[in-house]
Order: C-alpha cells, then sequence, then structure tokens
C-alpha cells in the first residue's frame, strides 16, 4: 500500500525505495509492506517493520511519551538479553526462540533507527 502525505503537498517526483527503510528487507507490498512519507521524506516498511512501528505507537498511546534516555536504556537491555547472542535459531528447531530473536532483533533496529532520527 502507498499512502500520501496528507498536507496535500505532491511528491509526484519522489521515487520510494523498494527496501525497508530501517531494515533493508526487500519491500513486498503483498505481504503488507507500506510506502508512505515522514512529512515530505519517503520511507518504505517492510510487513515486519510497520507491525512493530504500530505496536510502538500503541505503546506510546499507552504510555506517556518516552524520552530519549528511556529509549536507549529499553536498548541497552535488548542488547544485552543473552537470547540475541545465540546463534539464529531455524524456526523449524526452535520455533519460540526464532521468533523472539526476530523480535528484539526488529524492536532494536527500530529503536536505533528513531534515535538516528530516521536516516
Ligand atoms: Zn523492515
Amino acid at each position: 500500500m502507498t499512502i500520501g502525505a496528507g498536507d496535500g503537498r505532491q511528491h509526484d517526483n519522489v521515487e520510494h525505495s523498494n527496501e525497508c527503510s530501517i531494515c533493508g528487507s526487500e519491500y513486498d507490498e503483498d505481504a503488507g509492506g507500506l510506502k508512505g512519507y515522514f512529512g515530505i521524506c519517503p520511507v518504505t516498511f517492510c510487513e515486519w517493520c510497520l507491525s512493530s512501528l504500530m505496536d510502538m505507537l500503541e505503546q506510546l498511546r499507552e504510555t506517556d511519551m518516552k524520552t530519549e534516555e528511556e529509549i536507549r536504556e529499553r536498548l541497552e537491555a535488548i542488547e544485552e538479553d543473552e537470547r540475541l547472542g545465540y546463534p539464529p535459531a531455524a524456526v523449524q528447531i526452535n520455533a519460540p526462540l526464532a521468533l523472539i530473536q526476530t523480535s528484539l532483533g526488529t524492536e532494536r533496529d527500530t529503536l536505533k533507527w528513531v534515535l538516528s532520527g530516521g536516516e
């Protein structure tokens, strides 16, 4: 899906990348990816990063706005999570660990991306 900027500005001459702006995965519209705009900046999200972003927005709504320090603390906690240090688990062999690793990895990449100012 592609959504335009809500402010009515035209972006016809701006090309969207076919790679996720966060993790670099290939964009797959059928899988539920999204192309849109952060302000005037074209962004592309794969289905995993999009759902992670939605989750984060949910969490932001539920709690007060996280401070940058809180984001860094969460990032540190993820990076200290020993499960991420394990060799990548195969879904067929250890599905729960594989899912946790994917989820933690995506959250880590998303938080880093947020801290970098979305570059
Ligand atoms: Zn992604």
